[in-house]
């Protein structure tokens, strides 16, 4: 395989490392969803599992529970995203910590549980809003005794999500959301008594708010090495984890005049080389990069020519010889001498966030660790 995305697990390690710092120490709850944000769900579980890094797993899909439970990984693992009826009995079999928002999701999981003959442990979703998922405050309590009251469910931890907690002008809607947080909190206490898991930060929130009373911390993004958002400031000493190459795979000269690739959108100003990057869409490397992305070559930047192709992305070399040969390493993301390609400069010519970059990337592009 030509193309091939490399993961730097000391780095992830690292970063997990700084997101713990951040935290003051508060447990650490490392989302391994959507493939470890493209990173590779099994083996990021795995080394953080190893190296005891994090407390607990975060997941989206019941599959991707079960498939860490294949592969031997213990560590608990909350699915932040509702469970349909018909998936319980799955996410149970699998050993999957479920959230509930509503009488109906309670009753459903209390009626599962007791079809395993197993007391599972929930944890309570509250909407302070994102307005996507979970309880709105004011019913929380009556959930939390909805819980209490069911035999064999027990209420572990009690959540919520922030939507801006990673730009500045947020501040104040984040402030808010989080006192409205811990008077929900307080609430649900009052009745039930502690809640052993009190959890809200993701990664905006660990890189710039008071934690407040929380316990558990659900930093995502920065421990892949980015940052929630492409422009604000760059306040933590995080590592790239993602380096993404390919190969040359043809070298050809072309004429001024002559155009590259599908639509010939790309017209040569001069004579000049073009070599063949065997990367394409089919790999996640977007169209967007199309005449607007840039690849390095052996510490030398070269821009894309053309349309982005399947399989396939030409480079325009320039008209001298560059020394490039067939069988060249080509960075598409991350280092090359002194030059570096950040996703967040992919993310911003895709007009997306870092996220999707690395989400992106298929399945056919071997990840290696
Ligand atoms: C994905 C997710 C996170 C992690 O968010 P980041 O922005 O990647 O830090 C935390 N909590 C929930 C509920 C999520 O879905």
């Amino acid at each position: 395989m030509l193309t091939r995305f490399h993961v730097d697990l000391d780095a992830l390690h690292h970063n997990l490392q700084v997101a713990r710092e951040l935290s003051g120490g508060r447990q650490v709850l490392a989302p391994v969803k959507a493939n470890a944000y493209g990173h590779g769900l099994v083996p990021v579980a795995r080394s953080i599992q190893e190296r005891r890094s994090a407390e607990w797993l975060g997941i989206a899909i019941v599959a991707e529970g079960q498939q860490l439970r294949a592969a031997g990984i213990t560590l608990p693992m909350l699915k932040f995203s509702p469970t349909l009826p018909e998936e319980l009995a799955a996410a149970i079999a699998a050993d999957i910590t479920l959230s509930v928002g509503d009488l109906a999701s309670i009753d459903q999981a209390q009626a599962a549980a007791a079809a395993a003959g197993r007391m599972i442990d929930v944890h309570l979703k509250v909407d302070t809003g994102m307005r996507r998922v979970g309880a709105e405050p004011d019913e929380a309590a009556a959930l939390a005794r909805r819980i209490d009251a069911a035999p064999n469910l027990r209420l572990e931890g009690i959540f919520t999500h922030l939507p801006i907690s990673d730009i500045d002008e947020g501040d104040d809607f984040t402030t808010a959301q989080l006192q409205r947080f811990h008077a929900t909190v307080d609430a649900v206490e009052a009745e039930h008594g502690p809640v052993d898991l009190v959890h809200a930060a993701n990664s905006g929130a660990v890189l710039g708010h008071d934690l407040g009373r929380s316990n558990l911390v659900r930093p995502g993004i920065m421990l892949y090495g980015s940052y929630p958002d492409v422009v604000g400031a760059r306040p933590a000493d995080l590592r790239d984890v993602g380096r993404w190459t390919s190969r040359v795979n043809f070298i050809k000269p072309i004429l001024a005049g002559e155009t590259v690739g599908y639509g010939r959108s790309w017209v040569a100003q001069r004579d000049t080389w073009i070599a063949t990057v065997a990367v394409g869409y089919g790999d996640g490397y977007s169209r967007q990069f199309s005449s607007r992305g840039r690849m390095l070559i052996d510490g030398r930047s070269y821009p894309v020519a053309g349309r982005v192709c399947m399989d396939q992305t030409m480079i325009d070399l320039g008209p001298e010889p560059t020394g490039v040969r067939v069988g060249d390493e080509v960075v598409l993301m991350g280092s090359s001498g002194d030059q570096r390609i950040g996703v967040e400069e992919l993310a911003t010519v895709m007009g997306t966030i870092t996220y999707e970059v690395t989400c992106l990337i298929t399945e056919r592009v071997p990840r290696l660790y």
